[in-house]
């Protein structure tokens, strides 16, 4: 099926501000509760939600083959386990109805007042329900900069980081949408010069600056995905920022990996841009340093140009941009990470959830976490106002955004703002 809701030149009847990241060319899909209180799957143009549920019972989609409650759930689950054939005719037909060449709903008044809404009348929810979460460690910069810190500088790469991209099993049920707070987290960590742990709240949190890919229902237990298929199976993008404490996590990590450290909490930008939205922004990514076993190998564009940036504002204070970084920098891509999660016969489901892992860039200015930006705490960030920081204080706000741009349509996937509030008290 074509991508028509892709076409640069087409234009809506929707007011659109200026420098959207929701043209009419993007269409992403989310979950948001509507001035009814309703639940409802839906898009976004510009600065409307379109409610997907209304539209679909109003007859907007009468010419695809969906159920009737495809779009009256409080998850894209089922929405994204139709697969991509699905996907494609639902974001071609809302393109088509709010093409400004189009009337059908343009002139039907009624119609519109019911399925448009404003961004300040509804709330936006998790888009899915993540039932398995992987993060994966697939920059090489970022695991380059935290092996020189925390184990060899002259061997920061271990000996499997070329061959394989590395991952680990997440936590799912701390993911937490745009706007939701996180409290500061407490746990054991080893000060300088001790051999016993202390208790007590992170000294050392950090965000990580990735983006996330959602799935739909790929493989039964025991079947891999060929690397040259993966795609087919990726819904689409969100940002995703990777909560990490980095004083808990230097003392848990060894033998098993991640786990307190990090597990206290994930957010993810509300709106899934589908991969086919994303289409015109293909780019090769890095060459592979060592040859790769074939079940890894990847033939053509397989990585994206998507700018991305992360922002701190302190409470009542101004917001500054600390780094700016860009996805096309991972060494392994979406396919070569599912092709291996999954070459183990390990099934994915709809709604599963793959980070990335920290996106660092090549300089310190594209550095993808605090860690990195202050070198473990050893070169404060200043901030505008004056403000310094060496890792994320109380009542900060931090704020990832991320969009691709070309001469003709620039897609982007909003922003995920977080504020952190001080340790829980019940
Ligand atoms: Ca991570």
């Amino acid at each position: 099926m074509s991508l028509k809701a892709n076409d640069p030149s087409r234009q809506t009847w929707l007011d659109l501000p200026d420098n959207t990241d929701f043209p009419i060319q993007n269409i992403p899909f989310g979950v948001f509760l509507t001035r009814d209180d309703i639940i409802t799957i839906g898009t976004r143009i510009g600065d409307y939600a379109i409610d997907l549920g209304a539209l679909h019972q109003l007859g907007y989609f009468k010419d695809i083959p969906l159920t009737d409650d495809i779009f009256l759930q409080d998850s894209l689950n089922d929405f994204i386990a139709d697969g991509r054939k699905t996907w494609r005719a639902v974001r071609n037909r809302v393109a088509e109805l709010f093409d400004v060449k189009n009337d059908e709903l343009k002139s039907n008044t009624k119609d519109k007042e019911t399925i448009l809404f404003t961004l300040n009348e509804i709330e936006m929810q998790m888009p899915v329900q993540v039932g398995d979460y992987t993060d994966f460690y697939s920059s090489k910069e970022h695991a380059t900069n935290v092996g020189k810190m925390f184990r060899d500088p002259d061997n920061a790469l271990l000996p499997n980081w070329l061959h394989a991209p590395i991952g680990y099993h997440g936590r799912s049920s701390s993911i937490v949408p745009s706007g939701i707070p996180i409290h500061r987290p407490q746990g054991q960590k080893l000060p300088k010069g001790s051999d016993e742990p202390i208790f007590g709240p992170t000294r050392h949190l950090d965000f990580e600056l990735e983006m996330a890919f959602i799935t739909t229902a790929s493989n039964v237990l025991g079947e891999p995905i060929p690397a040259a298929e993966a795609e087919n199976y990726i819904f689409g993008m969100v940002l995703f920022n990777d909560w990490s404490a980095r004083d808990l996590q230097k003392w848990e990590y060894q033998p098993l990996g991640p786990f307190l450290g990090k597990n206290f909490g994930c957010s993810i930008s509300p709106w899934i841009v589908t991969l086919d939205a994303l289409e015109p922004f293909r780019v090769e990514g890095p060459s592979p340093v060592k040859k790769l076993l074939p079940y890894l190998e990847t033939i053509g564009k397989k990585s994206f140009d998507i700018s991305l940036s992360v922002s701190i504002q302190p409470d009542k204070g101004e917001e500054t941009t600390i780094t700016k970084s860009n996805f096309k920098y991972m060494y392994w891509n979406m396919s070569q990470q599912l092709a291996h999660h999954t070459v183990n016969g390990c099934p994915v489901n709809s709604g599963d959830l793959m980070a990335s892992g920290t996106i660092s860039g090549p300089t310190p200015e594209s550095y993808g976490s605090m860690l990195e930006l202050s070198w473990n705490g050893s070169k404060p960030i200043k901030l505008k106002g004056g403000q310094e920081r060496r890792f994320i204080e109380d009542n900060d706000t931090v704020i990832l955004r991320g969009y691709c741009q070309n001469y003709e349509v620039r897609i982007g996937f909003g922003e995920v703002s977080t504020k952190i509030l001080p340790i829980f008290k019940s």
